[in-house]
């Protein structure tokens, strides 16, 4: 085999989700793409707010602006402008040396991932969780771990204290989640707080929270509680991906607790991390965020669209919770096996993804980070998939 064995079964669950893609771009080919319903994707096509593509130009245009290599976690003047917005909302104290300005969500992950585990130590996350985790604890040689959530989707504190083991690290909550669009409420956070300072003293080794927050902004009438309040030993990371629309650019920041257990050295060893994968996040970037913190995109466009599609399925019989936060619908599979429905739905030009591909088996993600016009064309084919398995 000419690539490491280890590879092997991550290409092949890369290829699958490939796969997907193709067989979209091929639907869109045979059929139109306005005959195709693609909600297979979390990538926002909200245009970023214009005071984005307006600083963008006022750097472009600046001669002083910088292109080239920086401290290697990030401008010191960005790191400060983060701390300052971070302490303004969650008023925690924040010095810029906790903070590491990284290669968006998935950068920041990565970094405090390698960070804090040894190689054969535990992550334990929720279930259903964002996919991407499984690529990130490969990478930093640990194992990913599972808790069940309640059938609403929130937190199982007695599942999650039950799996916790001396070999536990690490936990990792998202939240709103991708794929339930769950917002965790303070209750349950500080729950998890006080369950994960209990575990740390029982098995004598400091579990880290790792709260991962790109649709923190993303939210319909209801507030992300800071997971700051609840539990020292947190480490805190998003990116602007989600709430500026700038997936692409790649730009995201971790931060450190000041109060977290060896603070310092974990900001160190993430700042180090960061170097050996991509030297720096992406300069200019940096620059743009540090001039918009708390800018936000027009998130009354994926409200509009939630309620639409809300509306269009339960009206074709889907049965699911409404969600709070981020973009995504996580309906129940009317049958019991999700791929088999989801190929269903394909039938109906509908793409969507299995739960199972989530850990979450036999319900279905949507994204609607897609035109109205696209929600609203799909309902009939949402009917007719209901309508043949009823
Ligand atoms: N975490 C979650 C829950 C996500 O849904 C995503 C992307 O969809 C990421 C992390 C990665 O975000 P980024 O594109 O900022 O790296």
């Amino acid at each position: 085999m000419p690539i490491a064995d280890k590879m092997v079964k991550m290409v092949e669950s890369a290829s699958m989700i490939r796969k997907m893609f193709e067989e979209g771009a091929r639907l869109k080919e045979k059929y139109g793409a306005d005959n195709v319903f693609d909600f297979s994707l979390g990538n926002p096509d909200v245009p970023p707010p214009p005071v984005v593509k307006q600083t963008l130009l006022e750097l472009i245009n600046n001669k002083n602006t910088s292109h080239g290599y920086m401290s290697n976690p990030g401008y010191p003047h960005v790191r400060q402008a983060v701390a300052d917005y971070l302490n303004k909302e969650f008023n925690v104290g924040l010095t810029q040396d906790l903070v590491v300005m990284t290669v968006g969500a998935a950068g920041a992950l990565n970094d405090t991932l390698r960070a804090l585990l040894n190689p054969g130590e535990d992550i334990l996350v929720p279930a259903p969780y964002f996919v991407g985790y499984n690529q990130y604890a490969f990478v930093a040689n640990a194992n990913l771990k599972t808790a069940p959530s309640r059938p609403d989707f929130h937190l199982d504190l007695a599942a999650i204290q039950a799996a916790i083991t001396e070999n536990t690290r690490v936990m990792l909550i998202n939240s709103p989640n991708n794929p339930t669009g769950v917002v965790y409420t303070r209750e349950e956070l500080e729950g998890l707080g006080k369950l994960l300072e209990v575990a740390s003293q029982r098995f004598g080794k400091r579990i880290y929270l790792i709260s991962d927050e790109p649709y923190r902004k993303i939210v319909y009438g209801v507030e992300v509680p800071s997971v700051f309040d609840v539990y020292p030993h947190t480490i805190m990371l998003t990116s602007y991906s989600k709430e500026l629309s700038l997936a692409g650019e790649r730009i995201g920041y971790l931060a450190i607790h000041p109060k977290a257990e060896d603070a310092a050295m974990i900001a160190g060893a993430a700042g180090v991390t960061n170097t050996m994968m991509y030297v720096n996040a992406p300069a200019l970037f940096q620059q743009v965020v540090g001039k918009l913190q708390g800018v936000t995109v027009d998130v009354g466009i994926y409200q509009k669209r939630r309620d639409m599609f809300c509306q269009g399925l339960s009206a074709a019989g889907y049965e699911f919770d409404v969600p709070e936060g981020a973009f995504y619908l996580f309906p129940k599979s009317p049958i019991e096996n999700d791929i088999e429905f989801v190929n269903i739905l394909k039938e109906q030009h509908i793409l969507a993804v299995p739960g199972v591909a989530f850990g979450g088996p036999g319900f279905f993600r949507l994204s609607y980070a897609v035109p109205e016009k696209t929600i609203l064309g799909s309902f009939e084919g949402f009917k007719r998939a209901m309508d043949r398995v009823k």
